[in-house]
């Protein structure tokens, strides 16, 4: 039987429906049919294998710090990496991480360590293999600015390593976005800096982040900066603050920020999505893009 295969598979940790809320920092949608932990590259690739087989759709989930999940959930296997996907490994300037490990243990230990790179992202909630795919950035900084190399595992399950001047990115994008597959690890090559140079731009940085996001749920920002503007700001003019849709609502902080004010639904969100988006078009005659991931439900997952 199908569930016995996926239970048998390796190195994966599996579950069925698992409740999803709890693992976004928007604390919003339903639960996951099957939601699996895989260990290692080899258990990744296997779970892949698999899921092409049966027809199953395949979702990866990080820290759930750029996500929408749907209130009905996810009618396939939500997959997390754990185990040896979490270790960080520091060789003289050069960093392995697993795709699992979080990007703020990164920029700790590698603050740590003496090495300099990292520190305007430390703070962001996400996992390496999350912010390489989308190029995470925040102050003039991206993760691409400082990564060697990633660890790919393809929806076809094969696994190559691939040098990251080859892979084409930008402002929160890159090339793998636009690929299925899974950012399995990254090597990142820093430079040696002066403990107390880098001490005190992590602490610079955190002080701006803790003042400039709202302290309920949310995913950061909603919508990507459109070239020579900024969301925020945009949709600040249009005098969206404080705008809510059943229990989501428009940051007071931040206009370009939506927060679970308590019992927020996915549809609520998009709703004000939606509000947001026109209001700018009809405003400024732009088109805001959203960076948060919005997941739909795959049309041909009837039968699970
Ligand atoms: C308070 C707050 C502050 C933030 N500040 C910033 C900021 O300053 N800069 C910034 O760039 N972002 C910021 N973000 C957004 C978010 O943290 C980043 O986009 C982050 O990189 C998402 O990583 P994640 O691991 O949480 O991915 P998730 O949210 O779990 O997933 C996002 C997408 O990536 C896919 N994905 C996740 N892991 C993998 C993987 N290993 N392989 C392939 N696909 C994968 C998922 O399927 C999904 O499509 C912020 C978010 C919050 C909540």
């Amino acid at each position: 039987m199908m569930v016995e295969r996926l239970r048998r598979i390796p190195g994966l940790a599996t579950r069925e429906n698992e409740p999803l809320a709890g693992r976004t920092t928007l604390r919003i949608g339903g639960p996951a049919r099957f939601f699996c932990e895989a260990g290692s590259p080899k258990a990744l690739r296997d779970l892949v294998g698999f899921a092409r087989e049966e027809g199953i759709p395949l979702l990866a989930l990080g820290k759930g710090s750029n996500i929408l999940i749907p209130d009905e959930g996810f009618p396939g296997i939500v997959v997390t990496l754990g185990g040896e996907l979490l270790t960080i490994a520091i060789e003289g300037e050069a960093v392995r991480a697993g795709g699992g490990a979080s990007l703020m243990s990164l920029a700790i230990q590698t603050r740590n360590a003496g090495l300099s790179g990292l520190e305007n992202l430390s703070g962001i909630p996400s996992t390496v293999g999350g912010a390489i795919r989308i190029n995470a950035g925040a102050y003039g900084s991206e993760i691409f600015d400082v990564l060697e190399s990633i660890t790919w595992v393809s929806s076809e399950g094969g696994m190559e390593e691939l040098d990251a001047v080859t892979v084409a990115h930008g402002y929160r994008w890159s090339a793998l976005m636009e690929r299925p597959g899974y950012v399995v690890g990254g090597v990142l090559r820093l430079i040696r800096g002066k403990r107390e140079e880098i001490e005190r731009r992590f602490a610079e940085v955190t002080a701006k982040r803790k003042n400039a996001l709202p302290r309920e749920p949310n995913a950061g920002s909603i919508f990507k900066n459109p070239p020579g503007h900024f969301a925020g700001k945009l949709l600040e003019e249009c005098g969206l603050k404080g705008l809510s849709h059943g229990g989501a609502r428009i940051s007071e902080r931040h206009a370009n920020v939506i927060v679970n004010a308590g019992g927020a639904t996915a549809q609520d969100v998009l709703e004000l999505m939606l509000r947001m988006q026109t209001a700018v078009v009809e405003r400024f005659s732009i088109e805001l893009v959203p960076e948060i991931e919005v997941i739909r439900i795959p049309a041909e997952t009837s039968r699970f």
